[in-house]
């Protein structure tokens, strides 16, 4: 619904969407901070999915 909207994390930089590759949360998408990859940010994160059903899971696997 709000796909459309400019994200912008604490500190007004741009988020990024990464894909989550561990534990229970296997290709659940994840809004971050553009700079946590670089050791600075805000560290706010966020889901951008809900939580994937185990038939999704399957399907990826
Ligand atoms: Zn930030």
């Amino acid at each position: 619904m709000e796909d459309d909207m400019v994200r912008i994390c604490r500190c007004r930089f741009e988020i990024e969407t990464i894909v989550c590759w561990f534990d229970e949360n296997v290709g659940r998408r994840l809004y971050v901070c553009c700079r946590e990859k670089y050791g600075g940010g805000c560290g706010w994160k966020a889901w951008k999915d809900s939580k994937m059903s185990k038939q999704a899971k399957h399907v990826i696997c």
